[in-house]
This record gives C-alpha cells, sequence and structure tokens, in this order.
C-alpha cells in the first residue's frame, strides 16, 4: 500500500475541506471518470475507483479521522486486509445514483449499486410510512367548518409476533439464497450488479414458522378511527397534516405522519374562487323593469339587493366580506351575485291582455339593448355597402 494516493490530492481538495466541498469535488470528477462514459478505458476505471474510495472516506467523518491521524494504516479496520473494495464498500449509491441520474436521464441505473446504501437500515428501528388520506366533504363544511369521523384502513405491527412474523417459540432461519447476506451478484467485470435477495428482501433470514395471525408478514390490517377537525375555509387541495397518524413505525421506529387531502364537493348556489364566491340569481323581469328589492343567498342567510330600474341580466352585485373566511385567517373575501333576469311563465289571460297593452306603448329608448344591437348591425350593412368590391 506504499504507493496509495492521497485522498485529498485525489479529490483535488484541501484538508480543511467541508464536507460540501468533497461532495462536489468528488461529483465533477465522478462525472467526468464513470466508466459509462469512458466504455473499455481501464484508467478511467481505475481512477473512478480510486476516487470513490477517497469520498467513502472523506465524506465519513470517522473514516476521515481515522485516515487523518493514521493514513491509509488507519482505515484497515473499516475496509479489512484487502483494503477499500468498491463493491462492498461504497456505500454512497445514493449520491452516484444522483451523478448518474444527471448524466443518464436517470432510471435504469437504479439497482446497479442496489444492496450498499440500503441494506444497512433495514434492520434498524424504521419510521411508519406517511399515509395520504382523500376525502370529500360538503360545502358547508368548509365553509362553517366542521368535525369529521374518518377510518382509516392501516396496519400496524402484529401484537402477537411482536412484528417478527415468527411464530412465538421458534426462530427465522438464515436464508440459502443469498446465504444470509441478504443480497445476491450476479453479471461480470465492474459492473457486476448487486441486488436485495429476492428471497428475503434483503433481511439475510426468512420466516419459516410463520405468526398465525399476520401470516409471517409481522404486521396485521388495523382500522383507526380518526376525529377530524375541518378548519373553517379548506378548500379543494388544502392538506391537513396529523403528526404520527400515518403507518406505525416497525422495531422500535414512530409512526409516519398522516395527510389528509380536501376535496369540496360542487354546490348547487355558491362556486369559489380564491376566497371570493359567486351565485347567478334569477329576478322577476318586471323587477328589473320596475326596480325593488330582492333577496340574496349568502352564506349568513339572505342579504338584500337594490334593484334599480331598468338592470340588464347579467349585472354583478359585488358584497363585500360575504365570500369565504380565508383558511389561514386573512378575513372574507367577496360575494358576487350575478343577476339574470327571469321572463314571466304561465301567464294568464288576465296578465296576458295587460302585457299586450304593455307591448302596445313601446317606445324609444324602453329596450336600449335591443335598440343598440339593431343599430350595430346596422352599420354594418352599410360598411358593406360602401366599401369597393370587385
Ligand atoms: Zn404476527
Ligand atoms: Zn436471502
Amino acid at each position: 500500500m506504499a504507493d496509495k494516493k492521497d485522498y485529498y490530492q485525489l479529490l483535488g481538495v484541501g484538508k480543511s475541506s467541508s464536507s460540501d466541498e468533497i461532495k462536489k469535488a468528488y461529483r465533477k470528477l465522478a462525472m467526468k471518470w464513470h466508466p459509462d462514459r469512458n466504455p473499455g478505458n481501464a484508467e478511467a476505471e481505475r481512477t473512478f475507483k480510486e476516487l470513490s474510495e477517497a469520498y467513502e472516506v472523506l465524506s465519513d467523518d470517522k473514516k476521515r479521522r481515522q485516515y487523518d491521524q493514521f493514513g491509509h494504516d488507519g482505515l484497515k479496520s473499516s475496509f479489512g486486509p484487502g483494503g477499500f473494495d468498491f463493491q462492498r464498500d461504497f456505500t454512497h449509491a445514493a449520491d452516484l445514483q444522483d451523478i448518474l441520474g444527471s448524466i443518464f436521464g436517470g432510471g435504469g441505473l437504479g439497482d446497479l449499486f442496489g444492496g450498499g446504501g440500503r441494506r444497512r437500515s433495514s434492520n434498524g428501528p424504521q419510521r411508519g410510512a406517511d399515509l395520504r388520506f382523500d376525502l370529500e366533504i360538503e360545502f358547508e363544511e368548509a365553509a362553517f367548518g366542521s368535525r369529521r369521523e374518518i377510518a382509516l384502513p392501516l396496519t400496524e405491527e402484529c401484537g402477537k409476533c411482536k412484528g417478527s412474523g415468527v411464530k412465538p417459540g421458534r426462530s427465522r432461519e438464515t436464508c440459502r439464497h443469498c446465504g444470509g447476506r441478504g443480497a445476491v451478484v450476479s453479471g461480470g467485470g465492474f459492473f457486476q450488479v448487486r441486488q436485495t435477495c429476492p428471497v428475503c428482501g434483503g433481511a439475510g433470514s426468512i420466516v419459516t414458522s410463520p405468526c398465525s395471525d399476520c401470516g409471517g408478514s409481522g404486521r396485521v390490517k388495523a382500522r383507526s378511527r380518526i376525529t377530524l377537525k375541518i378548519p373553517q375555509g379548506v378548500e379543494t387541495g388544502s392538506r391537513l397534516r396529523l403528526a404520527g397518524k400515518g403507518e406505525g413505525g416497525s422495531r422500535g421506529g414512530p409512526p409516519g405522519d398522516l395527510y389528509v387531502v380536501i376535496h369540496v364537493a360542487p354546490h348547487d348556489v355558491f362556486e369559489r374562487r380564491d376566497d371570493d364566491l359567486f351565485c347567478k340569481i334569477p329576478i322577476p323581469a318586471h323587477v328589473a323593469a320596475l326596480g325593488g328589492d330582492i333577496e340574496a343567498p349568502t352564506t349568513d342567510g339572505f342579504a338584500k339587493l337594490k334593484i334599480a330600474p331598468g338592470t340588464e341580466t347579467g349585472k354583478v352585485f359585488r358584497l363585500r366580506g360575504k365570500g369565504m373566511t380565508n383558511v389561514e385567517g386573512y378575513g372574507r373575501g367577496d360575494l358576487h351575485v350575478q343577476v339574470i333576469v327571469e321572463p314571466p311563465a304561465h301567464l294568464n289571460s288576465r296578465q296576458k291582455k295587460i302585457l299586450k297593452e304593455f307591448a302596445e306603448t313601446v317606445e324609444a329608448g324602453n329596450y336600449p339593448l335591443a335598440e343598440k344591437a339593431r343599430e350595430r348591425a346596422q352599420a354594418f350593412f352599410e360598411k358593406k355597402q360602401a366599401i369597393r368590391q370587385k
């Protein structure tokens, strides 16, 4: 090992470099020397391995200290007498996959360094998974807030076997497929593929006498009932996070979180955009003509709306502060009420007579929209006449 290169020199960094600088330097060089970028180039492959070794040591506080104090000899306990073995000792598969992803567009190489990084955590405490629960609520619940009891399907550690999956009194047996190593190696040359053992899933051992309650999985289905407080003002897409209400952890790990994603069902009366509400209300034609008061629905009840004589269909009234309550407490939006003029239907003979009498009195200025529309059409015909045609 006399001619082993200095790790700092290999990466081109100083002895006092931060872990960020070291990572950056490694990424840059690994990108350059990666064997997939230099097919058939033995020097690139050797350099790449040296760089990876240097990175493995300098990115690990403990190994870096050993190296700083005792040089290459200090690492014998970490790498064994044969020294660093890329397949066995390189634990930064994830960092490398980042780099590979940026070169090769991700994917494809996912299992290349499979066992190395991940295997280590598989026997320690594991945090439970975060759960997503989609909940459809009524508009009214969003407008005023509510409480809901929801039943979450989830799995938890089996009580009978304490999560081991093994029938009480029996134990796990060494996996014969991988000889207890948890990983299998296939392929040849530098790119031997190390994969998590498909038989034991990386655990190195298997359950031969499964627990009767969980069938060997160590987890059982459970239903957890949670009372959920739906805050006033939530909207479609709002996420409510319930810390610790996700899947249970395993081997003493903490549970994950629960995210409830809100979907507000469409409503017959109100439509929401941001914190504003919109509604359309028909008003009787005679009110539109003569003016008068009508009642418009708001989330607080009916509100009186003054209709001026000659109000056209489509006119929007804005009621300030009558919209939705902002979920983060920034007050309320506005309510936009659009009126639609409704012609009277099912007229009796007296009403027909009155309307006919009215019709006979119609004069210029009674129907300004119709008059304006006619004028515009007229202008169009005049221009049509005026242009020179071939
Ligand atoms: Zn069990
Ligand atoms: Zn196995």
